[in-house]
């Protein structure tokens, strides 16, 4: 029997434009693994000549693609869902050594993206135009629907595979071709990881192009230059704040999806059931160290249930396996950089000189911090001000169920928010009043479904994510009327006199 896996992915060390894998115009990068600091290979960075060259190739190869039938489009998503499944543990493995994921959320980041390509092969049947009804007589009024034609998508690190595939999947799907620029932490899994995917599925040249850089080089180009009508931004509020500028200042306007930060909170009223709270209390604030957009950044408990959930939380938080690369039941693993590692612990460290109660805490080994529990913590905490983006949960005590609302609420951030309650209408109720985009009644914040819409309010973006939302977002509308009989213009202001009084009706 041959053996039908195939040969491993190599040659991550190039751009991909036009369906070439070519050396970029500055010095490549190293890409390190956060679990040991260990050098994986140097990968390509673009200038701005190569990201000039990527978006031509998107726009030379964008009509041909989109004038494919949808089945023809639907079966390359089909095609890299299955390639994905014979290459899982390939994938997995680079989840795990570069952007450093635990096994457990590397697996569900494939999981996740492998939903978002079958997704993605049933979205070329949404596209739909409409028949509208309209005033003047013999005019048919219709709206055709087409994709935009280039999009421009930049990713962050902390979920890389699944951060791109929710932007670039639903974009191609759709009829537009892409450029993607990855986060410089995640080049192979934010971005080049893909373009191998495609190229095996057979997606023509051009239609995806992979131009890792940084953000300083080619970062306002990316944005600016006049190809792309929509860029699809996933990462930090003042980035996404100087794309909607940029993207409002350059010579030919274009869209923007922005989908930014988050400073979640997870509400635990009086009648909740504790057990469950604190299971999913745990998941949703530690789940890759907490560097995810929607994680639980705030614990709100209600006074009668305070002292009794900390007492459970901490010592659940306590049972965490925390680092072991290797091991499928490690839970923490490693902060992605020296960086990020550092504002983690100057919050820490902050929340400590301003008196929060520090249940639990530790020494980093490496980039591998341990879990840090907080309580007592207060509403101008910096614990409770910022996004925290590591393994540190605040808690904070609320009065009643308004007064956690208003906690709740209090920030510059909407993107996602949980409430605890045995009474779920009363949940709903609660829900229905936080200022964000998604809301869950007992369950943590960090949830994402295909079909299901997702992205935030407020500092935390404007836009959604998946099913019909994808569609819209990368889809635009044209307006195009066809008179059949020959039409009467109103020279004659009597014309347009009202035939029946409004008032007295027919
Ligand atoms: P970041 O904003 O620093 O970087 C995101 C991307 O933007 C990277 O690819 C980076 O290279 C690029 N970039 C940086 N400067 C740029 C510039 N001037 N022009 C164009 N591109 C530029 O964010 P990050 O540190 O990679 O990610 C963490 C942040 O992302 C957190 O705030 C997190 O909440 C947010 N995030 C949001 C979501 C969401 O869906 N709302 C999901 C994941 C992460």
């Amino acid at each position: 029997m041959p053996n039908p896996s195939p040969s491993r992915y190599e040659g991550f060390d190039r751009l991909f434009i036009d369906g070439h894998w070519l050396t970029g115009q500055q010095a490549p990068r190293e890409d390190r693994s956060p679990w040991t600091g260990e050098p994986l290979l140097h990968v390509a960075q673009a200038g701005t000549d190569d990201l000039d060259r990527a978006y031509s190739a998107a726009k030379a190869a964008q009509q041909d693609w989109a004038a494919q039938g949808p089945s023809q489009r639907a079966a390359v998503f089909a095609t890299v869902a299955r390639i994905m499944e014979r290459r899982r543990d390939e994938i997995i493995d680079w989840l795990v050594s570069e952007s450093g994921s635990t096994r457990l959320k590397a697996s569900l980041e494939w999981q996740t993206v492998r939903a978002v390509m079958l997704e993605a092969s049933a979205l070329p049947y949404l596209v739909e135009g409409r028949i509208l009804p309209n005033d003047t007589p013999g005019m048919e009024s219709r709206v055709y629907r087409e994709p935009v034609g280039v999009v421009g998508v930049i990713s962050p690190w902390n979920w890389p595979l699944q951060l791109a595939a929710r932007s670039i999947a639903p974009a191609m799907a759709v009829g537009n071709a892409v450029v993607l620029k990855p986060a410089s932490d995640t080049p192979v899994t934010g971005g080049l990881l893909f373009a191998k995917l495609f190229e095996e599925a057979g997606l023509p040249a051009g239609v995806l192009n992979v131009i890792p850089g940084a953000g300083s080089v080619i970062g306002d180009a990316f944005v600016s230059h006049p190809v792309p009508r929509v860029i699809a931004f996933t990462g930090s509020t003042p980035v996404g704040r100087r794309i909607a500028r940029l993207a409002a200042e350059s010579p030919i306007l274009k869209r923007t999806d922005l989908e930014l930060g988050g400073n979640s909170p997870l509400v635990v009223l009086g009648d909740a059931d504790l057990e469950q709270a604190v299971e999913a209390a745990v998941f949703g604030k530690f789940l890759h160290q907490g560097q995810i957009c929607m994680i639980t950044n705030r614990l709100i408990v209600e006074a009668p249930v305070h002292d009794a959930f900390i007492e459970r939380y901490v010592e659940r938080v306590r049972q965490l396996k925390v680092g072991g690369r290797d091991d499928p039941a490690t839970f923490i693993g490693p902060i992605i950089n020296d960086s990020q590692l550092r504002s983690v612990t100057d919050l820490i460290a902050q929340a400590r000189a301003e008196g929060a109660r520090e249940l639990l805490g530790g020494e980093p080994d490496g980039l591998v911090l341990p879990p840090h529990v907080f309580a007592d913590v207060s509403e101008d905490s910096v614990l409770a001000r910022q996004e925290i983006f590591g393994p540190v949960a605040p808690i904070m005590r609320a009065r009643d169920a308004e007064d956690a609302l208003r906690i709740a609420n209090a920030t510059e951030y909407g993107l996602s928010a949980a409430v605890f309650t045995r009474d779920l209408e009363r949940g709903v109720r609660f829900a229905r009043r936080f200022e964000s985009g998604m809301c869950h009644v007992n369950d943590q914040p960090v949830n994402d479904q295909i079909f299901n819409p997702f992205g935030g309010e407020k500092n935390s973006g404007i836009g959604r994510f998946n099913g019909r939302w994808a569609v819209d977002a990368f889809t635009t509308d044209q307006w195009v009327t066809v008179q059949h009989t020959p039409r009467r213009y109103p020279f004659d202001a009597a014309l347009l006199a009202p035939k029946t009084d409004p008032s007295v009706g027919g």
